[in-house]
């Protein structure tokens, strides 16, 4: 049974769901507030309140597909494929981080910026959301 994570925006926490029927588009009832409608799912690998997008991570992840996790290319397009695969919107952010990884650009220097424009949206009065550590049944 797969494990998604979603965001409250009411209570701007992200809660683990147990989904028994993934097919269904419909979102759980937040645990905290009881309601379904500010529920947004968050994909794991970018959740904000892990911290930093990694690419360490995903190579990890990547690597057991076989690939070659050197190739920051062949890096950028396992984690578009797995995006998609997941029917994933990856956001503007990370897509642009992608896109300069596919150019030939620093993994690490891209990482860094990507954990600065982070913490820019910190400033801005967006704290990042909570993280509750339960796991619920959707
Ligand atoms: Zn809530």
């Amino acid at each position: 049974m797969p494990i998604y994570e979603y965001l409250c925006r009411r209570c701007n926490t992200i809660f683990q769901f147990l989904v028994r029927n993934p097919s269904t588009d419909t979102s759980p009832r937040c645990p905290r507030c009881h309601e379904s409608d500010m529920m947004e799912r968050v994909m794991s690998t970018f959740s904000v309140g892990r911290g930093s997008a990694s690419f360490d991570d995903i190579a990890d992840d990547a690597s057991l597909d076989g690939l070659d996790t050197d190739d920051p290319r062949a890096m950028a397009r396992a984690i578009r494929h797995m995006a998609d695969e997941m029917g994933e919107d990856l956001g503007p952010q990370v897509d642009e981080a992608l896109t300069r990884l596919e150019a030939g650009e620093d993994p690490e220097k891209i990482e860094r910026e990507l954990e600065e424009s982070g913490l820019d949206i910190g400033a801005e009065g967006m704290s990042p959301p909570s993280r509750d550590p339960g796991l619920y049944e959707a």
